[in-house]
């Protein structure tokens, strides 16, 4: 009995003692540019205790991720749409401004983010909204909240960062890869099934007519006399990759920037002499549709699936 007190004695004077006297191994300083310390980057904070800035046109002000998303997801998608919808669209937006705070700042502007679509993604402030919605103000106010609370925190990851989470209006039967817009493939930005059409979204369909004259002043360098148009190229969504009009080659997405089209997915045909060119859906095309999420969310789906289905292989994580 007595030897069983003693070694325990001698186990725990050991335990207490020894670490004392065992040199602590101070850490190697650290390679030029980097820290002592990696931090997490999985851990998130709740959106009204990170800080971010937005240079809104004017100014450059200071605001919480609360405060940005309410402003971003009321400028990017209707507050009318499906509250499903409205989730997986604060989602993306969250995850496109931690990508832009961690991943890549932008070079175009001091501020973390700025307020136009073009650039980052469009941002309206409260003074605004109260305007545009009018009577409607409390109600879609109150929407917009409920959508980035509910998600309050949650963004998308792939390798461990904050995605690239790229979204646009509306696609016909498919979405584009970042490949074929943007010469970058990324694995979670591939060409998927998107479920809205003409039935379901508004100006879903374009129909345009361009007389030999009125292309020859919009496309720089071309030959009214020459064939109209031929050789043409699809992307695995079915977009136009490249054509020849008029003796030029053009690209489909410098086609859509020289006409203003409303997309890619552009069908081209001769009609008395004319070109008719047909669109369907809107933007690029790339990653989450809007009325496709929309859709989504009407049959049911909530804003975890959505998001799976348009960023396929990233990870939702955030708050629990
Ligand atoms: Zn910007």
């Amino acid at each position: 009995m007595k030897k069983r007190i003693l070694a325990a004695f001698f186990t725990a004077l050991i335990s207490t003692v020894l670490p004392f006297f065992v040199p602590s191994r101070s850490p190697s300083p650290p390679e030029p540019g980097k820290l002592w310390y990696e931090p997490p980057k999985r851990i998130s904070a709740a959106d009204s205790e990170v800080r971010l800035t937005l240079f809104d046109g004017d100014n450059v002000t200071e605001l919480t991720m609360e405060d940005y998303l309410f402003g971003a997801v009321s400028a990017e998608m209707p507050a009318s749409f499906d509250l499903e919808a409205l989730k997986a669209q604060a989602v993306a937006l969250r995850t496109y401004a931690l990508y832009k705070l961690r991943v890549s700042p932008s070079d175009k502007h001091s501020a973390d983010l700025c307020a136009s679509s073009s650039c980052c993604a469009a941002w309206k402030s409260d003074d605004y909204l109260k305007e545009k919605w009018g009577a409607d103000y409390p109600y879609y106010s109150a929407v917009i909240r409920s959508a980035v609370r509910a998600t309050d925190g949650e963004y998308l990851i792939y390798g461990g960062e904050p995605v690239l989470a790229a979204f646009h209006a509306s696609s016909n039967g498919a979405t584009e890869s970042s490949e074929a817009v943007w010469g970058r493939a990324l694995p979670y930005l591939v060409s998927v099934p998107t479920p809205e059409n003409a039935e379901t979204v508004r100006s879903f369909e374009d129909r345009r007519v361009y007389s030999r004259g009125e292309l020859s002043e919009l496309i720089p360098g071309c030959d009214p006399d020459a064939e109209l148009y031929s050789g043409e190229k699809l992307t695995d969504s079915g977009r136009l990759a490249s054509v020849k009009i008029l003796g030029v080659e053009l690209t489909g997405r410098e086609l859509r920037t020289l006409l203003g089209l409303g997309s890619t997915s552009a069908q081209l045909s001769e009609e008395n002499g004319d070109l008719v060119v047909l669109t369907r859906g809107r933007g690029h095309g790339v990653g989450m549709s809007q009325f496709g999420a929309d859709a989504m969310a009407k049959s049911g789906m909530d804003y975890r699936e959505i998001l799976a289905a348009y960023y396929p292989g990233t990870e939702l994580v955030g708050q629990e």
